[in-house]
């Protein structure tokens, strides 16, 4: 991630990029929209939807079990994907990327096959305190039934991880760290490098939750040496239902499988049953086809465009965000580190966010508020919850300048 540091010279149209979206093109209470909760998940490209109505108009048939020709192009369609995935994120082989339903499913799958394979009574799982629930639940009950205990990263007031506190929590009990690259609420970009050195030095996997991550920079988990890495098509301009997991091939290979049935196996008998080759033992049952098809146009969109251009852009639209933002009175962001994705979480003196955000609505203005799927990190700040603007490159300036000012029509409602 380069954080806006250097300067790619684009020729990018951005208002042709935005046009590309239907959704953004519609009037919402009456209001133009402007669609800043894209954190949440973002909206899909013209493209993708054709992509996908193409798919279920001439081409659905169910994949890797058909001899016949619709089947065996539907399963061309939908492995050309995993092709598109792995060259986004620069992996080894093909076979370490999983196919998942997003990234609750991808952590879901570590924590059940390799904790439930390697964890004992008294080992520690890592995880932070601004972590998503989907990545400390998962944890938590695979704790519960193995005898594992959970460890917190502490946050500071900026809302960055205290590395000193991660340093003392790694230990010999330590059997897997497991953070958040980018954080949903506070928009804090890890430094993963350090995070995984460190682990790594003690022999210890580490998992990242990329779902922030990967739409908003170029990701390469080979040059970040990451052991298990899990995203959600739905927050890059693709459909939901649809993620990965990236595993290193060794690791993958010797964990079991976490759900048994179809594809996933090589021979059942009723006294034993064998594994499929990767990716397709962890991938039971029918998959979500049309979703795999469309998140391969989603990656090709976003390529056409370029990631560090986007992270460009989003970091400009960021920085004039954050500067609007800070001049509003009465307003405080929660979350000032100074490597931040183009996520800002914010509140408003003596208004409640969820009236806040029912005012912006009727705006046009979508925001999300509450506590994101972060209490622990709520609790931490001691706040019920906050609004947030998660901002992509198809957003611009207007929308931020409609923001600020639904926010000072806000305060005024509320005198
Ligand atoms: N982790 C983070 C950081 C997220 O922002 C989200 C989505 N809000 C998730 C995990 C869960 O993603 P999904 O619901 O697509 O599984």
């Amino acid at each position: 991630m380069n954080q806006g540091n250097e300067h790619i010279q684009t020729s990018i149209n951005w208002d042709e990029i935005r046009s590309h979206f239907p959704v953004l093109q519609q009037h919402v209470n009456g209001k133009p929209l402007s669609y800043l909760d894209n954190g949440a998940s973002s909206e899909l490209p013209q493209v993708v939807i054709d992509r996908i109505n193409a798919y279920h108009t001439n081409e659905h048939a169910n994949v890797h079990r058909g001899i016949h020709s619709l089947s065996q192009h539907a399963t061309d369609a939908y492995e050309q994907a995993r092709k598109k995935v792995r060259a986004l994120i620069n992996a080894r082989y093909e076979e370490e990327i999983i196919y998942t339903t997003g990234t609750t499913d991808s952590i879901n799958l570590v924590a059940n096959s390799y904790g439930r394979k390697h964890f004992k009574e008294g080992d520690e799982i890592i995880v932070s305190e601004m972590e998503h629930h989907a990545n400390i639940v998962p944890w938590q009950m695979i704790a519960e039934q193995t005898g594992a205990l959970l460890k917190v990263v502490p946050v500071d007031d900026q809302g960055e991880l205290i590395m000193d506190e991660y340093y003392k929590l790694l230990s010999d009990r330590t059997k897997m760290v497991a953070l958040i690259h980018v954080s949903n609420v506070l928009g804090t970009i890890n430094p993963v490098e350090e995070i995984i050195e460190a682990a790594h030095a003690r022999n210890i996997p580490v998992l990242l939750d990329g779902a922030q991550a990967v739409p908003h920079s170029a990701v390469d988990v080979q040059n970040l040496d990451v052991d298990f890495y899990a995203f959600s098509a739905h927050k890059m301009c693709g459909p939901t239902g649809f993620g990965i997991l990236y595993g290193k091939k060794e690791l993958l290979d010797e964990m079991p499988p976490y759900r048994g049935g179809g594809d996933m196996i090589d021979k059942v008998t009723f006294e034993k049953t064998t594994w499929n080759d990767l990716p397709h033992k962890f991938e039971a049952g029918t998959p979500p086809i049309a979703a795999g098809v469309g998140f391969g146009v989603s990656i090709d969109y976003l390529n056409t465009i370029g990631m560090e251009i986007i992270e460009q852009r989003e970091q400009e639209l960021l920085q004039y965000a954050t500067k609007k933002l800070e001049a509003v009175d009465g307003l405080q962001i929660i979350g000032t580190s100074s490597k931040k994705a183009s996520v800002i979480s914010f509140l408003l003196d003596g208004i409640h966010p969820t009236d806040a955000g029912t005012i912006l609505d009727k705006e046009g203005i979508a925001v999300r508020t509450g506590h994101h799927c972060a209490q622990p990190l709520m609790d931490r700040f001691n706040i019920p919850g906050t609004l947030r603007a998660s901002i992509s490159f198809y957003n611009n300036e207007d929308d931020i300048d409609r923001l600020v000012k639904g926010i000072e029509y806000t305060k005024e409602f509320f005198g």
